[in-house]
């Protein structure tokens, strides 16, 4: 596969920007080669500046379930930049997708919009500070909550894969306050609960973690959660930044029937655009200025294109059937998935999967939380991906990170990335 152009783009990249991306797994650093530049994407392919196509099972890291310029979410996208791009100013926008989003999340009752997933989650924690007047997260190994100080401590995605403990410039009082303990583990769980119960503001979870590859929680676990924070006044928050919307329109919550305190919200309901939120129970939430006196705010909040690529993007999600069918699709694909990695790589990886998000980890397994995850032979992801790569399969460049399965993948896409799986998988053996 030619991807000249790419790489001088790389190397152009590099002299301006630090490791030539703006976030750092895009490097493929991990996977052992350089990244190729999509110029552009449309359905269910990404295409690169050497005009090479790609299959894509990164969906821009979640949010694209509807795959690429979805003609919905580009008219709504096309109608709205008619008006102007941003005014600072409440627009009836922000009105349309906050009521998609409480009426999908019942749990949901105000929702505040900001620009990423990180902005959520900081805001979130943050607002569950001030309303406790406690101190201490608890988070746990492996899961990722975007890049606030408080969630660099043993964290998943980039800084799993790059193999960052924590991050320099974290100061030593954030990392205090910062609790990680293993997922699916009830027992610490409860102890670290019981033990630091005064000072304890919040526990943030993933209600299907996504950033140690996918992991999903053990039976019990997220109800195990909510009983114990309920009792000891500790908020609950579920991080649906990549399970909202994706795995139904409730989310996680919906999926597993456990309801939080408060959801942070972002990929998926900005349809590609940037988008996130965080909303809960209205007594908590109206203690966020300028109701109350927990601080937050955006210049581009509530931005006009992004409120109107999201909404569109929700309600094609709303359309009867959407979720059975995706499940049915994801299903297949695991299926076949498994049964190559049975035959050419028998009892040595695992296959995660819940609804249309999954990882192939390179291990026996079970893989159920951080330390099982990162057994997985990292060198044989990183051979995997660059032999999809040269194949047009367009795979995520590190092991602890999802691969999702959107509406505009085809039959033949899948049977494509099947037939290339089983190609690389023979190399591999
Ligand atoms: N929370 C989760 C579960 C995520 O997966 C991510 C990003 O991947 C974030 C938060 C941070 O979102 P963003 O990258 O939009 O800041």
């Amino acid at each position: 596969m030619n991807t000249k152009r790419s790489q001088e783009l790389f190397a152009k990249a590099c002299r301006h920007i630090p490791g030539g991306v703006n976030s750092p797994v895009r490097a493929c650093k991990s996977v052992g080669c350089d990244p190729v530049f999509i110029e552009r994407a449309a359905g269910s392919k990404v295409y690169d500046a050497d005009g090479n196509e790609y299959v894509d099972f990164v969906c821009s890291w979640g949010p694209m379930i509807l795959g690429h310029n979805h003609p919905a979410v580009v008219a709504a996208i096309r109608e709205t930049l008619e008006s102007g791009t941003s005014f600072g100013a409440p627009t009836s926008k922000e009105i349309e997708l906050a009521e998609l989003v409480t009426s999908a999340l019942p749990a949901v009752e105000k929702v505040r919009f900001v620009s990423s997933g990180t902005e959520a989650t900081m805001s979130a924690v943050r607002l569950a500070r001030g309303f406790t007047g406690r101190s201490k997260v608890i988070k746990f190994d492996g899961c990722y909550h975007g890049h606030a100080d408080s969630f660099l401590i043993k964290a998943g995605s980039g800084v799993v894969t790059l193999g960052i403990p924590g991050s320099p410039g974290v100061p030593e009082d954030i990392v205090k306050n910062t609790i990680s303990i293993p997922y699916n583990d009830p027992a610490t769980l409860e102890k670290t609960l019981r033990d630091d119960k005064l000072d304890i503001a919040c526990v943030i979870v993933e209600p299907v973690a996504g950033n140690m590859g996918v992991v999903a929680p053990a039976p019990g676990f997220l109800a195990t959660l909510r009983q114990l924070t309920a009792e000891l006044g500790i908020v609950l928050i579920f991080d649906e930044v990549i399970t909202g919307f994706r795995l139904s329109l409730g989310g996680a919550q919906e999926y597993y029937g456990v309801q939080p305190d408060l959801t942070c919200l972002g990929k998926v309901i900005g349809g590609g655009l940037p988008v996130g939120a965080y909303g809960g129970k209205k007594e908590i939430m109206d203690h966020i200025a300028p109701d109350g006196p927990v601080y937050q705010a955006g210049t581009l909040s509530g931005n006009p294109l992004a409120m109107a690529a999201g909404a569109a993007t929700l309600r094609e999600l709303a359309q009867p059937g959407f979720y059975e069918q995706l499940e049915t699709k994801a299903a297949g694909f695991a299926g076949e998935l498994a049964a190559l990695a049975d035959k050419y790589l028998p009892g040595q990886t695992t296959l995660n999967r819940v609804g249309s998000m999954m990882t192939t980890f390179f291990t026996p397994g079970p893989v159920t939380d951080h330390a099982s995850a990162t057994r997985s032979d990292t060198d044989r992801y990183a051979a995997h991906y660059r032999n999809m790569r040269s194949q047009g399969i367009w795979l995520a460049p590190a092991q602890f990170e999802a691969a999702f399965i959107s509406a505009a993948q085809s039959e033949a896409d899948l049977a494509l990335a099947l037939e290339k799986t089983e190609w690389s998988f023979k190399q591999l053996a």
